[in-house]
């Protein structure tokens, strides 16, 4: 089945493998005569599926053993207050902004610590570069630092995760990967917490993946819901009360789907990455190489998974996203806060999607440019 390309920044373009097996499975899973969506959390089936699942992400990520894996209701945003309860008894927080969601975590951090300090913000450059991290402020006495480490808005992300210890700092580090979990390695080493919504790279919204260092937990606030306990989850195998089931069958065939990949004499999570390189450096080139689009971000920081960009002549974006849906690519406008375009390149989207992108950029540009070569003689 031929279906449009999707370039949503989440939710998102879905492996149409894994879309299949779902469906495949969808009334009756594996014999048992009911779908994933009836069966009891508690049931062996679902316990299988739950293992299952974080036993693929953690081998898919080398996630160390003193990590626990939670899959957590709610999206990313709903972390930017679990987190705090969970392990900010320090009430002192570091947050770096590089782009509009640090800014939010930034924000909802406020409401919980009594100290939140700016450790770097990228606003002055309209967050198109990354504060070097030997520039940043550290409080030193900060129960955490949280940055977002791709963020999706701006199309900014970290090369390498800062090292705090190298920076003089032991302060956990608390990452926002919602938007490239699982297309990239993630060093541990440099890491206390990780998060993610699933709804991009992972699977259906309503989950978000929390990957914690076990020395972390035990010392929440006594505000916190217990049903965001990280400690009770992480005790409950996240069974503290009923997970969004389905939306963890869906990560586990994604994780699965991840696993099979091949790309480059590469398979897994490299094959992955260097497709998500090789696609991404297609269009930041083809956009380089145009007079109509612009991307705005410092070439050391841009995204491999969300590519913003600009039309230098704006009056016509409505016609670039309505000839684009006609030629089926879908959700190509920029998030509101920016405007402009942005297409996102997880790792369901296709080679194939993404060179039907680039003909269409070269194909409305040079459409737009013989229109003003008729005008201008016209005039
Ligand atoms: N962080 C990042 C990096 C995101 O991209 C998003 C969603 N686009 C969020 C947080 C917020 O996620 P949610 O809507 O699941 O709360």
């Amino acid at each position: 089945m031929h279906r449009p390309f999707n370039f949503s920044a989440g939710p998102a373009t879905l492996p149409q493998d894994v879309l299949m097996q779902a469906r495949e499975e969808l009334l009756n899973w594996q014999g048992t005569g009911v779908s994933v969506m009836e069966m009891s959390h508690r049931s062996p089936e679902f316990l299988h599926i739950c293992a299952q699942a974080e036993h693929s992400l953690r081998t898919l990520l080398s996630v160390p053993d003193d990590f626990h894996i939670l899959f957590v209701q709610a999206g990313a945003t709903a972390q930017n207050a679990m987190i705090p309860l969970n392990i900010g008894r320090a009430g002192v927080i570091d947050v770096a902004v590089t782009g509009h969601w640090s800014q939010q975590s930034y924000h909802e951090a406020q409401r919980y610590a009594r100290q939140v300090n700016l450790a770097c913000s990228g606003a002055g450059t309209g967050f198109t570069d990354i504060p070097a991290p030997a520039q940043w402020q550290l409080s030193g006495q900060a129960s955490y630092l949280h940055l977002c480490s791709n963020e999706t808005v701006h199309g900014v992300e970290f090369q390498q995760l800062p090292d705090l210890r190298a920076l003089g700092c032991d302060t956990p580090l608390v990452i926002d990967c919602s938007s490239h979990i699982a297309a990239r390695p993630l060093d541990w080493s440099r890491i206390g917490l990780a998060y993610a919504g699933a709804q991009k790279n992972l699977g259906p919204a309503g989950l978000s993946v929390v990957i914690v260092r076990d020395a972390l937990l035990g010392h929440a606030l006594p505000a916190c819901p217990s049903a965001f306990n990280y400690r009770l989850l992480a005790d409950s195998h996240s069974l503290y009360s009923t997970p969004p089931t389905w939306s963890i069958y869906m990560a586990g065939l994604v994780f699965d789907w991840i696993a099979r990949q091949q790309d480059s004499g590469l398979h897994g999570l490299a094959a992955v990455e260097a497709r998500n390189i090789r696609q991404a450096s297609w269009l930041y080139q083809a956009i380089d190489a145009s007079g109509l689009y612009e991307n705005r971000v410092n070439p050391a920081v841009r995204s491999r998974m969300n590519v913003p960009f600009f039309l230098t002549d704006e009056s016509l974006n409505d016609a670039f996203v309505s000839g684009a849906r006609a030629r089926g690519l879908l959700q190509l406008n920029g998030h509101k806060i920016t405007g402009g375009m942005r297409a996102s390149l997880y790792n369901a989207m296709t080679d194939a999607g993404v060179q039907a992108l680039i003909q269409y950029l070269q194909d409305f540009e040079q459409q737009h440019s013989r229109q003003a070569s008729v005008q201008q003689v016209l005039a």
